[in-house]
């Protein structure tokens, strides 16, 4: 598919964990970037490579600006992350597309659902989003639960943002699910994200899923849930590979 182009700038990163960077970009070019939450950017890198284009959700709100910000894992052995983690700084260009994605569509004047958002990794660049414009918009929600996946305690994302939401935003309910056992100091929930939703939507309240991340996760959450009673139309996901 050709996309097109446009200059950005990189103007700030911040290691967010040891393997995972938040990127912020400006596109001159434009007053506003113009996007939904949920929506993500093609990057065009110079990797002399078959493909040189990579998808990126964005995982800042809508802000009137020029500017939004990324959350991009480093991949081991990953032509596109290792190209961004050794070669970009601060004031580097990446040409970026115009938002892209039908993933949560245009912001609804209200959900008249649950919310739950299930996510591995940086599969919650598109929650972070939507959760902001929610509360910068004040759009009437039911329970927002954010179920977010991830190996070790410092592997989660946003953690300090999310915890001080659950004292400010009604109704959201923050999961971090570790998967690898044995660190004392850690008392939350432990195994995968699948069982938390399980649990939580046992009794079939409606509820609209939304799934993010990499493909196995993704499929078998799906699954799941369609096999709990719901319609496939409540599951909506978005796949990173
Ligand atoms: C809609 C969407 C949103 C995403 N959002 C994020 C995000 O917010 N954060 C994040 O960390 N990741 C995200 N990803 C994943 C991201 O696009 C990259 O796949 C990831 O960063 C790894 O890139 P890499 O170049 O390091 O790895 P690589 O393994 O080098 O390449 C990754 C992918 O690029 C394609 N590709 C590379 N080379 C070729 C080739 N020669 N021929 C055909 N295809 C090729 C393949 O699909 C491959 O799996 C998203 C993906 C999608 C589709």
């Amino acid at each position: 598919m050709a996309y097109t182009f446009y200059p950005s700038e990189v103007i700030d990163i911040i290691d967010e964990t040891p393997n995972v960077k938040r990127f912020f970009f400006k596109v001159p070019e434009f007053e506003t970037f113009d996007f939904y939450a949920g929506q993500f950017v093609m990057m065009d890198l110079p990797l002399n490579s078959k493909v040189n284009t990579r998808a990126y959700s964005i995982a800042s709100a809508p802000n009137n600006s020029n500017t939004f910000e990324l959350i991009i894992v480093l991949k081991e052995d990953g032509l596109g992350t290792n190209y961004l983690w050794k070669n970009i700084r601060v004031g580097s260009q990446i040409p970026v597309t115009k938002a892209l994605g039908k993933f949560m569509g245009p912001r609804p004047a209200s959900f008249d659902t649950d919310l739950c958002f299930v996510c591995t990794g940086t599969g919650i660049a598109p929650f972070r989003s939507i959760i902001q414009d929610i509360i910068n918009h004040n759009i009437p929600h039911k329970n927002i639960n954010l179920i977010f996946g991830c190996r070790f305690q410092h592997d989660i994302t946003y953690r300090k943002e999310f915890e001080a939401l659950q004292n400010t935003l009604p109704g959201f309910n923050y999961i971090p699910i570790l998967s690898r056992t044995g660190d004392e100091s850690w008392h939350g929930e432990t195994g995968y994200v699948h069982r938390v939703y399980q649990k939580l939507y046992a009794d079939a309240t409606p509820c609209t899923f939304y799934l993010c991340g990499w493909k196995v996760m993704i499929m078998e959450a799906r699954q799941n849930i369609i096999d709990m009673g719901y319609d496939k139309k409540q599951v909506k996901f978005e796949l990173y590979d």
